[in-house]
């Protein structure tokens, strides 16, 4: 550890534990990936200490960001900790009124890190621990593989800090994404492939060039981040866990993690979890875990991704396995939306409670309906959906109805627009 000061954070964290067979490794090693079965690392803690730390501190001396319950996640170092993410989480739990009488549902929340700070996604979280890593681990540069948000999340964070960031993305991105890198002074690399193939080659990369990376090789730690996404929840709930959390998947980190933050709440004594069930939304043309889940396949099929929703195009999920764990260890379901249904559902959300996201956000939203058509989720079930993205950043993909050609805009044919717009015709003549 190049934290010379000595000072250590509050963390509990004691060892990598590889979740398939138990192997394990020193907190210290740089290994990501178990040397006997490839599975990736996970964190493991000491929860007696935790437990009695947290009871020491009071939540009032606790900072509102993702650093709040410090002794569960994996930053040993107190510099790295006080320096990285101070802005990121602690975003709105929306009491979403209108869009459940749109769903049918009574008790419905939006948790919204479409206002995550610095960049406007939930992915500042799991940046945001490996950052902090890659700064307890001495770098001066970080990279990681993208299909958006990672890229601005990492871009952003290293900046702030002084690491000098690499964003790799696959040819089929979001381009404002690649430009908000560029501006934020990432060297940014376009792969010729999609994201499954930009993250074999970055694998590589990563090994022949020891630039750490930030979904790659600071995986275990990165994927810490996302519990913090979890522990809000339960907190502005009044430490109750809700019925239901709808999340979108990529790569499978965030439910995996929030899966393993309502254990750590129940083990903690903080909270009783054991309720909450976990659904997953997926877009149609990459829906390899919802497919998997639906069907009760034992194993997730990799797919070619064909989606508008880039933030969840990757067809081979890195954390499947475990995301499969957490849905059916909780009773939980999944849905599959086509592209049609997500932007349908962007523009109900954005109309209803005026968040405005990206297709990822669409997604959820758009599979909860469907899960509530089904039963699967009740009227009066306290349900939660997590809007993972903002919609400023992929504004260029959105629809949008033009003036029509050769008509002046003048007071009578705006009257015209307004006549139409109440009687719900349009929603759009920029
Ligand atoms: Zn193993």
């Amino acid at each position: 550890m190049s934290d010379t000061a000595g000072l250590r954070s509050s963390s509990c964290a004691t060892e990598l534990v590889c979740p398939a067979c138990d192997s394990r490794a020193e907190l210290t090693d740089t290994a990501f990936r178990c040397p006997r079965c490839d599975a990736g690392f996970d964190i493991e803690y000491d929860y007696e200490l935790a437990k009695s730390r947290i009871e020491a501190r009071p939540l009032s001396d606790r900072p509102r960001n993702v650093w709040r319950f410090e002794e569960l996640l994996p930053i040993v170092s107190r510099s790295a900790a006080d320096r990285v993410a101070r802005f990121a989480g602690q975003t709105p739990l929306i009491r979403a009124e209108r869009l459940g009488a749109e769903l049918g549902l009574r008790n419905l929340y939006v948790k919204d890190d479409s206002t995550n700070r610095p960049s406007l996604s939930y992915k500042d979280r799991v940046v945001g621990m490996a950052v902090a890593r890659a700064l307890e681990l001495g770098a001066a540069e970080i990279g990681c593989v993208s299909t958006g948000n990672v890229g601005t999340a990492t871009a952003s964070l290293a900046a702030a800090v002084g690491l000098k960031p690499y964003v790799f993305y696959p040819a089929n991105l979001e381009r404002a994404k690649a430009r908000g890198c560029r501006a934020l002074g990432a060297q940014v690399c376009q792969v010729d492939g999609n994201y499954d193939e930009a993250n074999r080659a970055c694998r590589e990369l990563t090994e022949a060039t020891g630039i750490p990376f930030a979904n790659i090789s600071l995986r275990p730690f990165y994927a810490e981040g996302a519990k913090t996404l979890a522990y809000e929840v339960v907190e502005d709930l009044g430490w109750n866990s809700p019925d239901h959390i709808v999340m979108p998947a990529a790569g499978g980190t965030l439910s995996s993690r929030v899966h393993k933050a309502l254990l750590e709440f129940e083990a903690l004594g903080l909270a009783e979890t054991s309720g909450t069930k976990l659904h997953i939304g997926q877009p149609t043309g990459c829906s390899p875990i919802v497919k998997t889940i639906v069907e009760g396949g034992a194993e997730i099929v990799p797919q070619v991704p064909e989606t508008l929703a880039q933030s969840l195009a990757i067809g081979s999920p890195g954390d499947g396995p475990l995301v499969l764990e957490a849905v059916r260890s909780r009773g939980g379901s999944a849905a599959d939306v086509p592209d049609g249904e997500i932007l349908e559902a962007m523009e109900l959300l954005a109309s209803t409670e005026g968040v405005l996201t990206e297709p990822a956000g669409g997604t959820t939203v758009a599979a909860t309906m469907k899960l509530a058509q089904r039963g699967l989720i009740r009227p009066d079930d306290v349900t939660v959906i997590v809007v993972s993205g903002n919609g400023l950043k992929t504004l260029n993909e959105q629809p949008v109805k033009p003036w029509p050609e050769g008509v002046p805009c003048n007071a009578a044919t705006m009257e015209e627009v307004v006549v139409e717009f109440r009687e719900g015709g349009v929603t759009s003549s920029v």
